[in-house]
């Protein structure tokens, strides 16, 4: 379970963030939905620490990952990122290693050893449980760069899955591909929920229905920064949210 709590963040003097506190429970998939430059992203990176990456950037408040702060002083980051995986809206492989080689590149980045016969193993596991096996096993070899873009996603969940990671952060994983490409990824989805947490931005409300079991609904009203106005199961959210405004987002009044 991760968990953000008071999260507020700025790029320099720009507030983005206000105060966002939010429960992603094991086996569950959480939506982040809400208009364009609410956060939604922002928010995601920072569940990794990955908008450290950005040295304008800075944060209030705490994420924990069960009950470990992963803010906490003297804490690695590579101890939390090999924790918690990242998927991109454009498929990211590195596409001129082999599809092997992409599904083991998160191990060397993490220092993870796994003896050779093991890595064998581990490639077909994780291919396998980003559904694209059946499609690359006799392809082991070439290069990433040579798969469609909605098998390059599919890969990226795969290397992103070598790690063992607790949490997988999806940001607007579909938004690059075709309705097939999108329901495979989707499939993953429900395959992988009840073992890794799974954080999911999306513009598509049907897709948020369709994978998710609690949204969160983001909005950052007139120069205000981004916060979440609610949040709940699913169906509340699409059937009888509380606030006036989740209504209007969820069946497209914005
Ligand atoms: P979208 O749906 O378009 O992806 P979003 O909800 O993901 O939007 P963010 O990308 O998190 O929104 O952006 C939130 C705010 O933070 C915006 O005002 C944006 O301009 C600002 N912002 C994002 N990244 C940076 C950055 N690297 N430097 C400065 N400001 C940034
Ligand atoms: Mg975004």
């Amino acid at each position: 379970t991760l968990s953000a709590h008071d999260v507020s963040a700025w790029f320099g003097t720009h507030k983005v963030l206000e105060r966002v506190n939010l429960t992603m429970a094991a086996g569950e998939v959480t939506a982040l939905i809400g208009p364009s430059g609410c956060g939604k992203s922002t928010f995601l990176r920072i569940l990794n620490r990955m908008h450290e990456l950005v040295p304008s950037a800075s944060l209030a408040g705490e994420v924990r990952l069960d009950e470990t702060d992963i803010y906490e002083p003297g804490r690695r980051i590579t101890d939390t990122r090999k924790r918690i995986g990242m998927v991109f809206q454009k498929p990211n492989p590195f596409p001129a290693m082999t599809i092997a080689e992409n599904v083991l590149a998160g191990l060397k980045l993490t220092g993870t050893k796994v003896s050779r016969g093991g890595r064998v193993d581990l490639v077909e596991e994780c291919l396998t449980r980003a559904s694209l096996w059946h499609e690359v096993k006799d392809r082991l070899r070439e290069p990433g760069g040579a798969l469609s873009g909605g098998q390059q996603q599919r890969l990226c969940i795969a290397r992103s899955l070598a790690v063992r990671p607790d949490v997988l952060l999806m940001d607007e994983p579909c938004s690059a591909l075709d309705p097939t490409s999108t329901r495979r990824v989707e499939e993953t989805i429900h395959l992988l929920r009840s073992e890794v947490t799974i954080v999911i931005v999306t513009h598509n409300m049907q897709q948020a229905a369709r994978v998710s079991q609690q949204c969160a609904f983001f909005l950052a009203e007139q120069g205000t920064p981004g916060q979440i106005v609610e949040s709940g199961p699913t169906d509340e959210i699409f059937d009888s949210p509380s606030d006036e405004r989740t209504n209007d987002y969820v069946n497209g009044r914005f």
